[in-house]
């Protein structure tokens, strides 16, 4: 976006196509795009590593299409390769002067099939039996489940999906350890399949023993946000949160919210959670799919209504797993993502085993940059302002709007009053969050709007307006005559007081 809140017009996606093993001069224009993808976007873009993102010059391309998180999924990850992965990403982010944050996706306690000897083609009306606790298979059609209490759970006439609801089927009958169920919609039962029980309350821990030992991995690789799959209510949210303190870790907890008691328990659950996850791949089973865009704009909106980073995730691009453009419905549903003024867009097989990862970034950036052009649905302005500082940050926003500031700029120590400002979706101006460490750049790189830049904080007031200034004119986003507005902390009798100044760039 321009000094004066103006957008450039539409630009061809394959203009920003950058080739990372050319030279010196590459390299500086390629910082350069870097840093403009960053301005010009408020919309953040989180895309999952995998094979098919994983060299180190692969996530220097994706960082230069605009990737601001990267996440790994650790359903399918190993230890050492996120250790490699992510040393990888450190690297490479630094080059670009960027600070790229990561994000670790726990499996938490999802049911899975166990191994078969072979794959297997279920019709409609098939029998199938699913056996738990050692009990042997009964015969060709019938798998172990990892789930103890699935007979115990399960009633006759439930509905149990295999494999992302691609193969549904019904409970017939249950005897002792074992369900007999019929085929409703035909499939291929493979090994190792996610099961979803729509509407049951699986009593499975929150936090699995691997889950555990994938925090601690997490840790150590000093990632920034960790994602906790099938939150069911708050205390589990509490229990990550214990434990992350206990290992020194300061990430910001993310709640995918994915199946119906998450639905049920959100107020709660946002109250403990640091940001929400819209998982709609099995928020989408779980649930009944025509409900999937009410559940999301709800979520966005109480997201909205309580200053919390909210992520839309799942199948944004998922045709771009195949094929080098994108269907006119994705688009239309990212473009209704970024209306909705969601923080994060987030790419799950698209860029982690997808045949055109970077394309599947441009694509999302282009859309996000039109659409954030045309406004938005202006949730914001139900924000339960509770706190003093969510007061402040209003007051400064609403300044922003009326004079359409080119920046906000705030100097801050523990991000709390950039996360309120950026939760306000001011309307015009982009956000540059003046902090003391990296790390705490890369944690608010969710924040909508929100550019972060390592700073020392001020002594004075003149001092800030000074570390601003210099920083916004090394990167050409202001220049003379442009209204700025600066949020910092200055000296009053022996306390400090939080000031709102407006002024004009000389
Ligand atoms: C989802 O279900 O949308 C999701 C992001 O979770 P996962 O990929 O871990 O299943």
């Amino acid at each position: 976006m321009s000094s004066r809140g103006e957008a450039p017009g539409p630009q061809p996606f394959e203009a920003e196509s950058l080739d990372v093993s050319l030279g010196e001069r590459q390299e500086e224009h390629r910082e350069a795009v870097a840093i403009e993808l960053s301005r010009k976007r408020k919309t953040r873009i989180i895309a999952t590593l995998g094979p098919a993102s994983e060299s180190e010059e692969r996530i220097g391309e994706l960082i230069a299409r605009g990737v601001d998180i990267f996440r790994f999924n650790m359903s399918h990850a190993s230890p050492d390769w996120v250790r490699r992965i992510s040393a990888f990403v450190r690297e490479r982010s630094r080059s670009f002067g960027r600070n790229v944050g990561l994000l670790l996706d726990t499996q938490g306690p999802a049911i899975r099939t166990g191994d078969l000897a072979a794959r297997l083609e279920l019709h409609p009306g098939d029998k199938f039996t699913f056996t738990v606790r050692g009990d042997p298979s009964v015969d060709e059609r019938s798998v172990a489940v990892n789930y103890d209490d699935l007979a115990q759970d399960l009633r006759v006439g439930d509905v149990v999906l295999v494999d992302n609801g691609v193969i549904q089927m019904k409970v017939l009958d249950k005897e002792g350890f074992r369900v007999r169920c019929e085929v409703v919609t035909p499939g291929v039962m493979g090994s190792r399949r996610h099961i979803n029980l729509p509407g049951v309350r699986v009593n499975l821990p929150p936090l699995t023993h691997k889950d555990l030992q994938d925090i601690d991995l997490g840790v150590e690789c000093q990632m920034d946000y960790f994602a906790l799959s099938f939150v069911r209510e708050a205390n589990d949210v509490d229990l990550l949160r214990q434990i992350l303190i206990s290992r020194g870790s300061k990430a910001v907890i993310v709640a995918k919210i994915e199946d119906q008691a998450a639905v049920r328990n959100l107020p709660q659950i946002l109250e403990s959670a640091d940001a929400i996850m819209i998982a709609r791949g099995d928020l989408g089973i779980e649930c009944p799919f025509e409900e999937l865009p009410i559940i999301q704009r709800r979520i966005v909106k109480i997201c909205l209504q309580k200053m919390k980073p909210v992520i839309v995730a799942t199948h944004l691009l998922e045709s771009m797993t195949q094929n080098p453009v994108p269907t006119r419905a994705e688009i239309t549903d990212i473009a209704n993502a970024v209306y909705e003024q969601a923080d994060a867009l987030m790419l799950s097989g698209e860029t982690a085993a997808g045949r055109y990862p970077l394309e599947c970034v441009s694509v999302l950036d282009r859309v996000i940059q039109r659409t954030e052009r045309s406004g938005g649905a202006g949730y914001a302005a139900l924000a339960d302002l509770t706190e003093d500082q969510q007061k402040i940050a209003s007051a400064a926003v609403h300044l922003a709007d009326q004079v359409r500031a080119a920046a906000i700029c705030v100097f801050t120590r523990q991000g709390k009053l950039t996360t309120a400002v950026s939760g306000l979706r001011p309307r015009c101006s982009p956000i540059y969050a003046f902090v003391g460490e990296e790390d705490l750049c890369r944690r608010l790189m969710l924040g909508y709007g929100t550019e972060p830049i390592v700073s020392r904080y001020p002594a004075s007031q003149e001092e800030g307006i000074a570390i601003a200034e210099g920083e916004l004119r090394k990167r050409g986003v202001i220049s003379s005559g442009d209204k700025m507005i600066l949020l910092s902390e200055v000296p009053l009798h022996s306390e400090r007081a939080r000031s709102v100044v407006f002024y004009r760039v000389e």
